[in-house]
């Protein structure tokens, strides 16, 4: 009998024998994709405090400044906005030529601090990618204070660059939103060019620890996922409002379905 799914009689498998109407013999068309947009430090990995080293080597070695003010905070800024709050504490002048010499004593020195420090990637991280690297409607990327290339030895060393296909990064932003752009742009024109599909931000899920990440996902009208991993608590966390703040990424089918439940 020609019937559909639900078991009712299909009234027109007389005149279309074989062919039911009720049931396309083409996959429904997606317009978008889901897009995942993850913070790297204290959200995917610790590098316990290899980054820190970079900086603060290159900034004696190579600036005479012998000691950062304690006032200096890292988590959830850019890596521009940092060298630009200590250039102005020790009255260095911040042109494109100081902070290029920053840049690349950073990179030369964060390569050697990372094999010195014993960290690594944080509980549920690896699962998690591996399990959303197996979905075709999610697609992965970083939205992260690092300058690109920052990012990029950090995910290498831990072996988990392969899984990133575009991101926002803190090379010429000072503010976290400006990188939130970027990100959301650079998926956009990924997501056009490998699928023909677009990003939108219904769709878009910003993944971090800290209150900064919650914000920044707010600045592109995106979905943000806390985990206290990092420096901030739960609490703490959850006074900024996020769509969910959980412990850790351990729970990795709960994070999925909070990723795919626009
Ligand atoms: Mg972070």
């Amino acid at each position: 009998m020609d019937k559909t799914a639900d078991g009712l009689r299909d009234p027109d498998a007389a005149r279309y024998p074989g062919v039911s109407r009720w049931q396309p013999s083409v996959p429904v068309c997606r317009l978008a994709m889901y897009v995942v947009l993850f913070d790297i430090d204290s959200t995917l990995i610790r590098t316990q405090g290899a980054g820190r080293a970079a900086f603060a080597e290159t900034f004696r070695a190579d600036f005479n400044i012998e000691r950062i003010g304690d006032g200096i905070s890292y988590a959830g800024r850019s890596d521009r906005a940092i060298v630009r709050e200590v250039f102005a504490q020790h009255g260095i002048e911040d042109r494109p030529d100081t902070w290029q010499r920053f840049r690349r004593g950073y990179l030369r020195r964060l390569e050697r601090t990372l094999t010195m420090r014993r960290g690594g990637l944080l509980p549920g991280v690896l699962p998690l990618l591996r399990a959303i690297r197996e979905r075709s409607d999610v697609a992965m990327g970083i939205l992260t204070g690092n300058v690109a290339a920052g990012a990029r030895l950090k995910l290498e060393h831990y072996g988990i660059d392969s899984f990133f296909g575009f991101g926002g990064y803190g090379d010429d932003h000072v503010d976290r939103g400006g990188i939130a752009a970027e990100a959301i742009g650079a998926a956009a024109a990924y997501l056009h060019t490998k699928h023909r599909l677009s990003a939108e931000p219904g769709l878009t899920t910003v993944i971090g620890d800290t209150p900064e990440d919650v914000r920044c996902a707010r600045s592109i009208a995106a979905k943000a996922i806390a985990v206290a991993t990092g420096e901030s608590s739960l609490c703490e966390l959850r006074a900024a409002a996020p769509d969910h703040a959980l412990p850790d990424l351990t729970d990795r089918d709960t994070v999925l379905g909070l990723i795919t439940s626009a």
